[in-house]
């Protein structure tokens, strides 16, 4: 019976909680106990929370009683562990922050709270979601549900694996790259990248701030929809936050897609991809078109530049953010005799070696006499890049493309090799310099049993559309009823 609660996609769960067919205290102590129980062979969370989850669940089983509450009230979430939580630990997978508890919620955070949610605790991730593959964690990898050998994708791979593998009802995720939309992908999970300023980034720990946003990770798209619907809105806390209303996405879920033009960017397809990839997006495409989609070919010409654009603005933006972290204000503090010596060891001990890689590089492009070569070139390629979204979606309402080149790749086959990991962003990437949506949806499997996500793309606050279509697909299919064996 427990086994089976946990099962249960979000809505499923929201629905027997407004039923009052399951406790939100019951609910909570079968996913604690699976935590358990399981997590030791997937390392997806870094810190569980019992006592605080059991008194969320406490709270929301006396607001339910009083006939009060909401679709999250009751509702077991994983949150990803750059999300700050008050008086919960937040440690962004670093050493530096090993013991940051924080004093305040971020937005989403206090948001969901003020709903009811239950917080089951925080998810691993690559260290200052800095990675493609969740290895790059002071708390160890976290393995992929579907083949323990395997990666779950990254940064958000620690949110992917738990969904995936029935650890929470759903959980959140940031993505500056990628980070919500491959680990979805390789997890068989569905996973949303808001429009940029959508969900307000008040309480996340910042990597790139022109680029980072919070999403879902969800067993269905309907629990994204419902989880967008709680965190989606203005917030006057973060000056980059959109003043558009947000509108009900569980709205735009059962339209249909006749005559919707759904765009096939040419460079998205060919060489690097790997065949099972482009055979299951390839049949996907088909299956939109069966659902009455006009397909339309078109054009990204400046893709090619996109993983170059995104390394400089990434590292230049991150090696600024992340100059705080000096052992006076947070966290970990290296020994030393003087305040330089302090600095530099604090740094050297508390980062790991891809974000010490990543502030040498950042500070290296932002430095005099490289600006104008490194940083200022990328900014303007990058609205190059946005201006090829513009027109594209001058043409079509959504795009639709693989999320990833491959399937997930086996433990270490990339952690010596940066350039590599950083080629697996390809087709996510672009998507964050252009500030627009894109949801990760499972689309079939590769021969070897991994899942396989078809990425629907939209214009800036173009997330209903994106809801229409990857719903529909959804329903027309059942790659998102397959459960790993795990
Ligand atoms: N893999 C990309 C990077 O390493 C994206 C990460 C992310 O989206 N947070 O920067």
């Amino acid at each position: 019976m427990a086994e089976e609660l946990c099962r249960l996609s979000l809505s499923e769960v929201s629905s027997l909680l407004a039923r009052r067919r399951v406790s939100p205290v019951e609910l909570t102590e079968a996913y604690l106990h699976r935590i358990a129980a399981r997590d030791g062979d997937l390392n997806a969370y870094i810190t569980v929370d019992e006592a605080g989850a059991l008194a969320q669940a406490r709270e929301a089983e006396a607001r339910l009683a009083r006939g009060e509450g909401g679709p999250l009230t009751g509702a077991p979430l994983a949150l990803k562990d750059l999300l700050a939580t008050h008086g919960l630990r937040t440690t962004c997978a670093s050493r530096i922050l090993e013991n940051f508890v924080p004093p305040y919620d971020a937005t989403v955070c206090a948001r969901l709270r003020r709903e009811g949610a239950v917080f089951l605790g925080k998810v691993n991730m690559d260290e200052f979601a800095m990675g493609s593959s969740t290895e790059h964690s002071a708390f160890g990898p976290t393995r992929n549900p579907w083949n323990r050998e395997c990666i779950p994708g990254g940064s958000s791979g620690g949110s992917a694996a738990a969904v995936a593998a029935d650890l929470c009802a759903a959980a959140l995720g940031s993505d500056t790259g990628g980070s919500i939309r491959q680990p979805a992908s390789h997890c068989g999970v569905v996973g949303l990248k808001p429009t940029y300023g959508r969900v307000s980034r008040f309480g996340l720990v910042a990597y790139a701030s022109s680029l980072d946003q919070i999403g879902p990770l969800t067993k269905t798209v309907r629990d994204a929809a419902l989880l967008l619907n709680a965190i989606a809105g203005h917030d006057p806390r973060d000056s980059t936050s959109l003043l558009a209303p947000a509108p009900d996405y569980l709205a735009a879920l059962g339209r249909d897609l006749a005559g919707l033009k759904v765009g096939v960017p040419r460079e998205y397809f060919g060489e690097g991809v790997d065949p099972d990839v482009e055979a299951a997006v390839k049949a996907a495409l088909n299956t939109l078109a069966g659902l009455g989609a006009d397909l339309v070919e078109v054009s990204l010409p400046h893709t090619a530049y996109a993983v170059a654009v995104y390394y400089v603005v990434a590292m230049a933006e991150a090696s600024s953010n992340l100059a705080r972290y000096d052992g006076v204000k947070y966290g970990f503090r290296g020994p030393a005799g003087n305040l330089r010596e302090m600095y530099a060891q604090t740094r050297t001990r508390g980062f790991g070696e891809e974000v010490r890689r990543r502030i040498m590089l950042g500070t290296y492009t932002l430095s005099a006499g490289y600006y104008d070569a490194y940083y200022r070139k990328a900014s303007q390629v990058r609205t190059l890049i946005r201006r090829d979204f513009e027109a594209a979606f001058q043409r079509c309402a959504v795009l639709a493309a693989p999320v990833a080149p491959t399937p997930a790749f086996r433990l270490e086959e990339k952690l010596d090799d940066p350039l590599t990991m950083y080629l697996s962003d390809i087709f996510t990437i672009s998507v964050n310099l252009a500030g627009i949506p894109g949801i990760s949806v499972p689309c079939g499997f590769s021969a070897a049993g991994l899942p396989i996500g078809l990425q629907i793309l939209g214009p800036p606050l173009g997330e209903p559309q994106i809801f229409t279509v990857a719903h529909a697909f959804e329903q027309a299919t059942d790659h998102h009823r397959r459960r790993p064996e795990f």
